[in-house]
């Protein structure tokens, strides 16, 4: 059969000190253009799911364990993280990880050194500044110095500038006041639609992500508990109870 997906996970295992389980045969699947949100409580292994997607769970002595995942229908395994990166897999972590010592610009220009034999030397600014106008104003400020919001904006706008096919996001709307999460989300349902980029997007506030997002997954203890389309999920009562906080 043939398939759209860009991202595919089959009964994927981590355990972390080869002894903590975090996940515990995990599938789900991002096709080709969608926003795929990732939901659950605290702990249930969203993060570990991105990191097992990006290769980043060695850094904190994770290990996948068991399981495939395919990105743009080739094996991730046995790849380095920069190797993803140009191959087109960008992942935006949790808590703004941006280089504080450098400019907004100097950071646009640091996400694309991965990426030398894919599309050249040359950053699109321009793409960037023109979802986050803001970033334009500050181009020439020290990262450190921009607000939370800002930083969310240029931790996506690192993303954008690399023209991946995916973007894995941790929780963009950690820390922000409720009307700036509103515009941040409406800023990336645009880069969806408009750069054709699939997203894979982990939340802990549903009701923002399920809004702009085409599928949902919700997770509990490392494994998939239920699925849907984004208004099925929205709808669905336990969701809505457990996830929503409306009952
Ligand atoms: P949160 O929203 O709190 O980040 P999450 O759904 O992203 O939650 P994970 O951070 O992926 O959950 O954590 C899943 C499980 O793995 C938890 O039990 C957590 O304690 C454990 N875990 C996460 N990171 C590590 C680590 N570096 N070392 C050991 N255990 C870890």
């Amino acid at each position: 059969q043939a398939t759209a997906s860009v991202l595919e996970l089959n009964n994927i295992e981590v355990f972390y000190n080869k002894s903590v389980q975090a996940l515990r045969g995990l599938s789900l699947r991002v096709e080709q253009g969608q926003i795929v949100a990732l939901l659950g409580s605290n702990g249930a292994g969203k993060s570990t799911t991105l990191k097992a997607i990006s290769a980043l769970l060695a850094l904190e002595n994770g290990e996948l364990t068991d399981g495939r995942i395919r990105f743009d229908g080739k094996p991730v395994s046995q790849k380095r993280p920069h190797e993803l990166v140009r191959a087109g897999l960008f992942h935006v972590m949790e808590g703004r990880r941006v280089f504080e010592d450098l400019t907004v610009e100097e950071n646009l220009v640091a996400a694309t050194y991965a990426l030398n034999g894919r599309q050249g030397l040359k950053p699109d600014f321009e793409l960037v500044y023109e979802y986050f106008p803001r970033l334009y104003e500050r181009r020439h400020g020290l990262a450190g110095y921009l607000s939370g919001g800002e930083q969310q904006m240029l931790a996506i706008g690192r993303a954008l500038i690399a023209k991946p096919k995916l973007i894995l996001l941790d929780e963009p709307s950690l820390g922000l006041a409720p009307l700036l999460v509103e515009n941040i989300f409406q800023i990336i349902a645009r880069i969806n639609a408009e750069q054709g980029v699939s997203m894979l997007l982990v939340e802990q506030n549903a009701s923002i992500a399920l809004a702009i997002s085409h599928y949902g997954y919700i997770m509990e203890m490392g494994k998939i508990v239920t699925d849907g389309s984004a208004g099925f999920l929205a709808n669905d009562p336990d969701v809505r109870e457990f996830y929503l906080g409306v009952g």
